[in-house]
């Protein structure tokens, strides 16, 4: 039967007999029909501005994008938060779900950056945190499969919902850092391990400091993963959790996960009044390379010169750099 006729029928349960990427594709059409805000939100983004910017080897990527300015200059202290009701424990009444595990939900993010875009909320209003979340990262990035990208924002990093817990994902290859990734890992990284389960590359010559697993293996990841946590506790704040971005994806039988440990939540630009200001809150998919700016004065003023800064600002400097990949390669042999 045709996409269309299980919409059309609004025979829900054969969405909830599918696998879980077809779920997915069901879920999507019938929102965007169903929903209204939802389908005139991703209509628009036909009419976004992309421009390039081109560096040596590879290009960031800048979308014009007024849509998430709610997103972009929402105000995420823990004041503001506790003030406002949690947007993700009350959602539109138009808002339906597909579960995933027992404890996550699928959702239509109705304010698009990709041409779907989707977030996965933890079912319980639990804060955000990757700490107890990372292996259900690893299952949703495998379940969703070729053409989904997934990511997360730490608290303190771009996610703005801080106090409740979620993923997003959205359409691959959206992101420049996945179609880079071979490049990157080749000729613009170190490996710092290597076994016949896992790669781990220090991404140091890409405007940020980054560390990328490529595995097959979700016991090496996790393994991984747990080296990488312990070792930027040491030297970003001790509070929760380390601050970090990351970008998932699963092709070709592996997972490619890319950290982005950082040390600043905005650049100091963005807190400036008037003209000075540069609204701009780098998250995940900035920092993977898709820069996003909700006003046109930023899109068009963001050159080569912009991006190094903002990217420099927010990310590790070279000493703690230096620190966190020594730490990584000290432990993984220690072992
Ligand atoms: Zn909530």
């Amino acid at each position: 039967m045709a996409l269309k006729d299980l919409i059309n029928r609004k025979d829900t349960n054969k969405i909830f007999d599918s696998e879980f990427d077809t779920k997915i594709k069901l879920l999507f059409s019938s929102q965007k029909t169903e929903w209204e805000l939802c389908g005139k939100n991703y209509s628009a983004l036909d009419q976004v501005r992309i421009k390039e910017i081109p560096f040596d080897g590879f290009s960031i990527h800048v979308q014009f994008n007024p849509n998430r300015i709610i997103s972009t200059s929402a105000d995420t202290n823990e004041e503001a938060i506790k003030k406002r009701e949690c947007f993700l424990c009350n959602l539109p009444f138009e808002q339906s779900r597909v579960p995933f595990n027992k404890r996550f939900d699928l959702l239509v993010n109705p304010y698009p950056i990709f041409k779907e875009h989707y977030t996965i909320i933890k079912k319980k209003h639990q804060p955000q945190t990757i700490i107890g979340n990372f292996e259900t990262l690893l299952d949703l990035t495998k379940s969703m499969g070729n053409d989904y990208t997934v990511f997360y924002n730490g608290p303190r990093c771009g996610a703005s919902a801080p106090d409740h817990m979620h993923f997003q994902a959205g359409s691959s290859n959206k992101i420049p850092i996945e179609n880079d990734f071979d490049f990157v890992a080749s000729s613009l990284s170190n490996k710092i391990y290597s076994d016949s389960k896992i790669n781990i590359y220090a991404i140091e010559k890409y405007l940020r400091r980054m560390i990328a697993l490529e595995s097959g293996s979700k016991g090496d990841l996790l393994f991984a993963y747990k080296l990488f946590v312990d070792a930027l506790k040491r030297i970003s704040l001790p509070k929760d959790e380390p601050m970090m971005n990351i970008l998932s994806w699963y092709r070709d039988n592996k997972w490619r996960i890319v950290f982005i440990p950082r040390r600043k939540h905005r650049p100091d630009s963005y807190f400036e009044e008037g003209e000075n200001q540069i609204l701009i809150s780098p998250a995940a998919i900035d920092l993977g390379g898709l820069i996003i700016t909700p006003r046109l004065k930023e899109f068009e003023l963001l050159n080569k010169d912009l991006v190094t800064e903002i990217y420099r600002e927010v990310t590790l400097t070279n000493e703690h750099f230096e620190y966190l990949k020594n730490r990584i390669v000290t432990n993984i042999l220690s072992r």
